[in-house]
């Protein structure tokens, strides 16, 4: 593209220059051609004048002819040389379309190549009488060679075109050498993103520049980095709940095949029976959970202006009961009336999930178990806070929580505690909270409990 951009300035300034030293050239013939006529016509004048003294004409047409760089020819009207400037063609009869127009009376001029050279020939009348074509006396012939003219215009052609050859040698290097800076980086950049779509995912490119293409490859790697740790998750995922499918699956098959050794009491198939049922039971919340972490991307919401106040109010009603099976005490603290709008069903069930994940891991050996909820409203925002004095999470794992599969992914959590779940719950309360606009933290101590801290912006 560049090439021909530089192509198409070249060929316009080159026809540019070619017509200005064309009419330029035009001009300097038609300068010369003005001052030849009035050489002419002055020595027209001085003929007419001294017609008697023909060496003073001579004299004086020589130096003319000297002064003009010219050849000068006075011929009477046979058309006979009377005097020459280089006195060769003296008594010599000339005869030309120029001569014969003068003869005429008219004044003629034309430039003719003789020898390879270019020559500027043109004639005066000498006449005695005004009135055209009467009393013609001769004419005054006058050629000049115009090479030294054609030489200046050739050198000063040339002058210019090596001049602007070199200007727009420099100035095509300098554009190709800043295109090339300026493109580098999206090349390595489209370069990156074959890399990516390729399958080399979390492929880092260099950082190259500032401004919008060092922003651009900052979020590349950015996003580069963010599809590898998906995929990593995705892997790990996949190789977590295959585990997790093939330990009941085992069970039951070693259930069956000890089943079928031989003769057994009634009450041992029973007591395989229900183990199988509890392994099946096992394997089929696995698969609800699958289901349910399909179906995890596509909230959709439905907004309508709703009292937080209420829905807290709500959910803590349905909660109570379970809490209070198992020993978890709920404490409302400061609640400030918010009119928000929310998707009602949505915010009760992210509520539900946090309120039962207190329940879930209270810390046993604790003499009480609590859960305090506030909701305090400031002038830019509400805030939600949901706060346990469970076992705590470790700060390691703070950062994955929200992760989907969390709990799945990480065996440890599922040796130390015995409770149901299979980390699904905080990636859709987060993926709930977030598509509301709203923000969800968490503060936690090991040991000593855990806060979850919604940000509602008014
Ligand atoms: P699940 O409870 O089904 O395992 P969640 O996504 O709700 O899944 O929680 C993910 C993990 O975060 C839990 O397994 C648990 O380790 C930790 N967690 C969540 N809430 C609390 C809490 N209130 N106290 C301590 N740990 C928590």
């Amino acid at each position: 593209m560049l090439l021909i951009y530089s192509i198409i300035i070249i060929l316009t300034f080159s026809l540019f220059s070619v017509l200005v030293l064309n009419k330029y050239e035009e001009l300097r013939i038609r300068n010369e051609e003005i001052r030849l006529f009035q050489t002419a016509n002055i020595v027209a004048d001085i003929y007419r004048a001294n017609q008697e003294d023909i060496i003073l004409i001579n004299t004086m047409v020589k130096s003319y002819g000297r002064q003009a760089d010219a050849r000068i020819l006075i011929l009477n009207s046979q058309k006979k040389v009377v005097v020459d400037s280089f006195n060769s063609y003296v008594n010599k009869v000339v005869d030309n379309e120029e001569i014969r127009n003068s003869l005429e009376g008219k004044s003629k001029s034309a430039t003719y190549m003789l020898g390879g050279k270019k020559v500027l020939q043109l004639s005066v009348p000498i006449s005695f009488d005004m009135e055209e074509g009467k009393g013609i006396e001769g004419v005054v012939l006058i050629s000049a060679s115009l090479d030294k003219m054609i030489s200046d215009v050739r050198s000063l052609k040339n002058t210019l075109i090596s001049v602007s050859a070199i200007s727009l040698s420099v100035s095509l290097f300098l554009t190709i050498m800043a295109a090339n800076r300026l493109t580098r980086p999206i090349r390595s950049l489209s370069n990156a993103v074959e890399r990516l779509s390729s399958g080399n995912l979390g492929y880092q490119m260099n950082k190259q520049g500032s401004g919008e293409i060092g922003k651009l490859i900052e979020s590349f790697n950015e996003m580069s980095g963010k599809l590898k740790m998906i995929e990593n998750n995705r892997k790990h995922f996949i190789s977590s709940i295959s585990h997790e499918l093939k330990t009941p699956l085992t069970a039951i098959r070693i259930l069956i095949d000890s089943l079928s050794l031989g003769e057994n009491r009634m009450e041992t198939y029973k007591e395989f029976l229900e183990d199988i049922r509890e392994e099946t039971i096992r394997m089929s919340q696995l698969v609800d959970y699958l289901l349910k972490s399909i179906k995890l991307e596509d909230v959709s919401l439905d907004m309508k202006v709703e009292d937080m106040a209420e829905i807290l109010e709500d959910v803590v009603k349905l909660i109570k009961p379970y809490a209070q099976k198992n020993d978890v005490l709920i404490y409302m603290e400061r609640i400030d009336r918010l009119s928000i709008k929310c998707d009602k069903n949505k915010v009760k069930e992210a509520l539900m999930n946090l309120f039962d994940n207190a329940v879930k891991y209270k810390d046993p050996y604790k003499e009480e178990n609590n859960l305090v909820i506030s909701m305090k409203k400031f002038t830019t925002e509400g805030v939600l806070t949901i706060e346990d004095n469970g076992i705590g999470i470790k700060e390691d794992d703070l950062y994955s929580i929200f992760d989907r599969g969390f709990r799945v992914l990480d065996s440890s959590i599922n040796m130390i505690s015995e409770v149901n779940g299979y980390g699904i719950g905080l990636s859709i309360v987060k993926n709930i909270i977030e598509k509301h606009g709203w923000k969800i933290s968490v503060e936690s101590t090991y040991g000593k409990g855990t806060k979850f801290i919604i940000n509602i912006p008014l």
